[in-house]
């Protein structure tokens, strides 16, 4: 077995065991293999082991890697996730090529994903970034103010509002990593209370998943943990 498809393997033992522990439905929590700084090959042997869902954050990286990945796979469905920061004069590309955009926080960029998204593909569906940890330098909206952009981009003709996803600040105590979760979960439950149709929460990645899960994570954004350390970050 490659080295890929053995972590896959763990990763998704991981989630099964944390989705179980939580007493949460068994596949309530699905995996987003974020395949950012490695290339297409890693990405057609993660997809030879049965994964389908692939996150990028850097759109060029990104759209060269689905034009390859589909080229050497034609018939092969994959989902596509923008987890990256969106410059608003780059929303075009993301549009056209992506399926899920995790990271919008500002209706300006929702209204141009909106009004570029091609007519032949279904909506693109959409997380709001949430700044949950309140750090100066962290991107997201902040807590207060998710409900009022939410109800905007749900109005939105060519996007499909699914949710919300956050990046917490790091710690090594699962109780810190539980509890900005939490919070997370609080202010998805009150946006749904308010009435908004929303079945994703985008939270976790290798050194938190577990905590996330146990705080009702659906998506879990895992990359070294699948394709090993980065040897090189843009970000
Ligand atoms: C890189 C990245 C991940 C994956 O992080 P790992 O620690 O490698 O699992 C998840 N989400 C976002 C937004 C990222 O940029």
């Amino acid at each position: 077995m490659s080295t890929i498809a053995h972590n896959l393997q763990a990763v998704t033992q991981a989630i099964v065991a944390a989705t179980a522990e939580a007493q949460r439905s068994p596949g309530s929590t699905r995996l987003l293999a974020v395949s950012k700084t490695f290339g297409a090959d890693a990405v057609l042997e993660a997809v030879a082991a049965g994964q389908h869902a692939f996150g990028e954050n850097y759109l060029q990286e990104g759209v060269d890697k689905i034009r390859a990945v589909r080229e050497a796979l034609p018939a092969q469905q994959l989902e596509w996730h923008f987890i990256g920061p969106i410059q608003s004069n780059k929303t075009r590309p993301i549009a056209e090529h992506f399926d899920w955009v995790h990271t919008v926080e500002r209706e300006k960029i929702a209204v141009r994903l909106s009004e570029q998204r091609p007519d032949g593909l279904a909506p693109l569906n959409i997380c709001l970034q949430v700044n949950i940890s309140g750090e100066a330098s962290k991107s997201g909206v902040a807590p207060g103010e998710v409900l009022a952009l939410a109800r905007k981009v749900a109005t939105l003709p060519k996007l499909q509002l699914r949710g919300l996803m956050a990046i917490p600040e790091p710690t090594d105590e699962e109780s810190g990593q539980r509890a900005a979760f939490r919070r997370m979960r609080e202010l998805f439950d009150s946006l749904r209370a308010e009435g908004l149709e929303l079945d994703t929460l985008s939270m976790g990645m290798s050194a938190d998943m577990r905590a996330a899960i146990l705080e009702g994570a659906t998506i879990v954004r895992v990359g070294s943990a699948i394709f090993g350390a980065r040897s090189y970050n843009k970000g």
